[in-house]
């Protein structure tokens, strides 16, 4: 079963403080609806919990999609992404001036895969945080 329930959805929402759990831009300052993603993807046999979801923006539920990992081209080896059940965001990235700074391989691969610092992405957060919204 890998419906996300209403009472699931709204479980999911709340926690995330109505933000990308990824790339934590503000739902109410985004013109597309965010959505619950798997952590672990249904295909990898993740189930629909709550200990296994996370509120994600479409871009990045788009981009991340049947991911658990990426490829590190220049240690040429396999990190796992980001994880916003196990994993604290201030470890892994920080936000400077609207890019997200990885702090960490995990955090790298995880912008690199989610394509976090788009140039488009990157814009809208600097319009928010110079309107006060971010
Ligand atoms: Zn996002």
């Amino acid at each position: 079963m890998s419906r996300v329930t209403n009472a699931l959805c709204r479980e999911i929402r709340l926690r995330a403080n109505g933000r990308c759990e990824y790339c934590r831009h503000p739902e109410a300052m985004s013109a597309v609806p965010f959505e619950a993603e798997h952590v672990i993807p249904v295909k990898l046999e993740g189930p629909t919990t709550a200990e296994n979801t996370a509120w994600a923006c479409f871009r990045c539920n788009r981009f991340k999609g049947g991911a658990v990992a990426g490829y590190d081209h220049r240690e040429q080896d396999v990190v796992r992404l980001f994880n916003p059940r196990r994993d604290s965001w201030d470890d892994h990235f920080e936000m400077n001036n609207g890019v997200i700074t990885p702090r960490t391989r995990i955090g790298e691969t995880t912008v690199a895969v989610l394509r976090l610092n788009d140039e488009k992405r990157v814009e809208a957060r600097r319009t928010l945080i110079k309107q006060g919204l971010w």
